[in-house]
């Protein structure tokens, strides 16, 4: 039986980067029938009303698993974020990014291998805005004690199932002290009844994001609230090679959306030079969930064989522009292609 996925192309690069991830799911046997739909800039140039339609989010409700390139919300038409819609509709209250180091990748640092896990549904991104007097606007950052608990359980759980030793949570509970305060007190007392075994820490992110910049070895799984999450994950990014690289996952109790860190990316958007690595590396990361919450042993082995697959042509010097390289999108999956076995 085949998987159904909800294929979203989205903005920019988006088109071409899902292209690559088809062709090498195709050429690799994958158990998956896509189902294609639009968002984000796309689905208004389709004719929909808004940047995520109903049909879409309709199908992502009744399949439960989406891979989405990235979607672009015009601004200051009215239009809230794809991204912002969907995690909110779909409850995905969890993202999760891990930050690998990549063979044949040269970057400043070796051996980095991070797992961002940012809160998705909160804080400033509650959309809560107010134009106060003409001269003054105000936004809000919510925090909820069954949000901050909800994100600090599913961080210990996802270290302790994936066996990671150490959990940081970057805040500003100092200025902050209500919303960042309640993020940090109930990672604390998550910390103390489910998974005291695991190390804790606590950084003020601003030191937080030097101590990482300066050696970003020393953490293991980072813990923050949306907007800081945001930031981070870029950052991290950036000590791995950049956006072309990151993988993300969006997780819910019942729906996951996997998509890339970066966005649409209007710079490189029909020139056929980005790399699908990010994209490819989220549906990795799909596979690896479809064998976990389905029992299909296929998807697990399967993910193996693409990451050994795109490990060997980055190790062999087959790159993209962005990593030093001179291929192209397709001449990339290309060359994944050929190291499939
Ligand atoms: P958006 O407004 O949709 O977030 P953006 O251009 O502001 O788009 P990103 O698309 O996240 O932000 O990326 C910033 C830059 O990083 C891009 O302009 C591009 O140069 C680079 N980049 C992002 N994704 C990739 C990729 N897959 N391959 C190569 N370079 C990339």
């Amino acid at each position: 039986m085949d998987h159904t996925i909800v294929l979203i192309p989205g903005d920019g690069i988006g088109p071409e980067v899902s292209r690559a991830v088809r062709r090498v799911f195709e050429a690799a046997g994958a158990p998956v029938r896509w189902v294609e739909y639009q968002a984000g800039v796309a689905a208004l140039e389709a004719g929909a009303k808004d940047v995520l339609p109903a049909e879409t989010l309709g199908a992502i409700l009744e399949h439960g698993v989406a891979l989405k390139g990235p979607c672009s919300t015009p601004v200051g038409e009215g239009f809230s974020s794809v991204n912002v819609q969907l995690r909110k509709r779909l409850n995905l209250f969890a993202a999760v990014r891990p930050v690998r180091s990549l063979a044949g990748v040269k970057t400043r640092f070796e051996n980095v291998d991070l797992v961002i896990v940012r809160e998705n549904t909160e804080g400033l991104y509650s959309g809560a805005e107010n134009q106060v007097t003409d001269d003054v606007v105000i936004s809000m950052k919510v925090a909820t004690g069954t949000g901050c608990r909800r994100i600090a359980q599913w961080a210990f759980n996802y270290a302790a199932r994936h066996g990671r030793r150490k959990v940081t949570v970057f805040h500003k509970a100092n200025i902050m002290k209500l919303t960042d305060g309640l993020f940090l007190r109930l990672a604390r007392e998550v910390h103390e009844e489910t998974h005291p075994e695991i190390e804790y820490q606590e950084a003020i992110i601003d030191a937080g994001c030097m101590k990482l910049v300066q050696d970003p070895t020393q953490f293991d799984l980072l813990l923050l609230e949306n907007l800081y999450g945001d930031v981070v994950s870029d950052l991290c990014a950036g000590l791995v090679g950049g956006l072309g690289v990151v993988p993300g996952a969006n997780l819910g109790v019942e729906r996951a959306v996997f998509e890339a860190v970066h966005g649409s990316a209007p710079d490189l958007a029909g020139k056929g030079v980005a790399n699908p690595l990010a994209l490819l590396t989220s549906a990795e990361m799909m596979l690896e969930h479809l064998a976990d919450t389905r029992g299909d042993e296929r998807c697990r082995t399967l993910a193996q064989r693409i990451r050994h697959a795109y490990t060997r042509a980055l190790a062999e010097g087959r790159r993209t522009r962005d990593l030093g390289g001179d291929l192209g999108t397709e001449a990339f999956a290309e060359a994944i292609i050929e190291r499939l076995n």
